[in-house]
């Protein structure tokens, strides 16, 4: 089938504990996603393990323990409720019923920036898993010892639940060769992917071309813009630059959802903002990003934005590679799309903007977002009130007051956006909405009651 004897392996054992993993109870899939979470917070030294390979601190790596673990229980309870697959009646002439069936085998590319909570246990593979799906795990060669112990953690838990092994693979080797040899097998049905617009977009065009193409769920580039209207800088803009430098500069700035961009209304609030962020920003100590590979696209997108005519370095951090905080104004934002471009990592710029019209102008040149986040005050409610309904436009979670790092885990979560935040804004790979990516209704019509599945008889 392919150049790749362990990816052929890897999709017939799925293919084939598809036809009996599909058919599993619920239940039984519960307490198997109960029983992963519980065998990943029993690996001894897998924060350090985490901080070895990717330089995250041993803290960091915990918590993020604790999220993945949350994640997978998190779809143990949707299972509990028969709702989860939402089903459907509507009887007459013609009867008809609907359920949602697993989609078939899936592979999922683990991330280099969170490798628990979006790699071989992480949100993808627990929704698809949940759903019914067999994983295929294309590993990040960022973490390799990392998804290894994982991967035995869930190889355990399908011996404890006599599930079949194909259920799940890890695979090692070159996204390029190995992992596009993956996409294209005719026994993947769909591929959720976290990394770079680059290797999205590849995966998507192999996806596409295929004699029997297949959805992508690729996450991939988002600037998260802040927008802070002219009564919030007025109430508080010494309180804002803090809230704001923390969370760009927050671990390296190495998360999908690090607000890249703020549009601060000119004035003497927009000055106190400058001058208070400026000075956390000089006081931020570099630290050891994740990859070499990583550092080097942030230095290239440093020295890309350093150069662009019209912009002017606020402040940076100490150390290299350095947290750097830039300003420009709205017309030369609206005159380079290079500087609306992700920066992986803690750089940010600051677009002084005069009017509403100019943020309405601004937000129509802007790509698709993750997260868009808006600050007001006192005076602001009508601009804010205009503004919303743009940003639905624009991105898949809205923040009023606050800051887009850290995405809470729950029943109405919205990780994804339109592209390039995705490649389908209809998903989420966070939430319990996301195991609707790998699932498919069907529906039954003038069924006699025997030949139902239960939950539809
Ligand atoms: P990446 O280069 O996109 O790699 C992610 C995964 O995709 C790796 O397993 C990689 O395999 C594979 N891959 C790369 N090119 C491919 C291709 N043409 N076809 C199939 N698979 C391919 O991401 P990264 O190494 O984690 O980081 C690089 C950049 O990605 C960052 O600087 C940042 O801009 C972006 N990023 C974004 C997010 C986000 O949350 N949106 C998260 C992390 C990174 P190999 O390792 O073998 O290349």
């Amino acid at each position: 089938m392919s150049t790749f004897p362990e990816v052929d392996q890897a999709v017939a054992a799925a293919t084939a504990a598809f036809a009996a993993y599909r058919q599993t109870a619920p239940r039984v899939r519960a307490a198997f996603l109960d029983s992963i979470a519980d065998r990943i917070e029993a690996i001894p030294d897998l924060p350090e393990t985490v901080h070895r390979e990717t330089h995250l601190p041993v803290a960091r790596a915990e918590n993020e323990r604790g999220r993945t673990c949350n994640q997978l229980r998190m779809f143990a309870r949707l299972l509990e409720d028969p709702a989860w697959n939402r089903p459907r009646t509507a009887p007459g002439e013609p009867d008809l019923r609907l359920r949602h069936v697993p989609l078939g085998p899936v592979a999922v590319f683990g991330a280099s920036n969170f490798p628990l909570a979006f790699s071989a246990a992480g949100g993808d593979t627990a929704a698809a898993l949940a759903a019914g799906a067999p994983v295929v795990v294309k590993a990040h060669e960022a973490h390799p010892d990392t998804s290894r112990l994982v991967g035995d953690a869930i190889r355990d838990a399908l011996k404890e639940h006599g599930l079949p092994e194909g259920v799940f693979t890890l695979l090692f080797g070159p996204g390029r060769t190995l992992g596009q040899a993956l996409v294209a097998h005719p026994g993947i049905k769909a591929v959720a992917f976290t990394g770079s617009r680059a290797a999205g977009l590849a995966i998507a065009a192999t996806a596409a071309a295929r004699p029997v193409p297949i959805p992508v769920y690729a996450e991939m580039s988002s600037v998260n813009p802040v927008f802070l209207l002219p009564g919030a800088l007025a109430d508080d803009a010494e309180g804002l630059a803090r809230g704001f430098a923390a969370s760009a500069v927050l671990g390296s700035g190495q998360f999908c959802t690090n607000p890249g961009l703020v549009f601060a209304r000119t004035g003497n609030g927009l000055d106190a903002f400058l001058k208070t962020a400026a000075s956390s920003f000089a006081e931020t100590p570099a630290q050891p990003m994740l990859t070499d590979g990583i550092r080097a696209a942030y230095e290239t997108g440093r020295e890309r934005l350093a150069a662009l005519p019209g912009t002017e370095l606020v402040a940076q951090g100490t150390g290299e590679p350095a947290a750097a905080l830039y300003r420009t104004d709205a017309a030369t934002f609206l005159a380079e799309p290079a500087l609306r471009e992700e920066i992986f990592g803690a750089t940010s710029l600051v677009v002084a903007v005069d009017s509403e019209v100019e943020t309405h102008r601004i937000i129509d040149v802007l790509e698709g977002q993750l997260t868009a986040t808006i600050h007001t005050g006192a005076g602001d409610a009508e601009e804010a009130a205009r503004l919303v309904p743009r940003l639905e436009l624009l991105a898949g979670r809205i923040v009023h007051g606050g800051w887009p790092t850290g995405v809470a885990v729950g029943e109405a979560t919205v990780h994804g956006g339109p592209f390039p935040a995705t490649t389908d804004a209809r998903t989420t790979s966070v939430g319990t909405l996301a195991i609707d990516r790998f699932l498919r209704p069907v529906a039954y019509q003038d069924f006699p009651a025997a030949l139902l599945p239960e939950e539809l008889r």
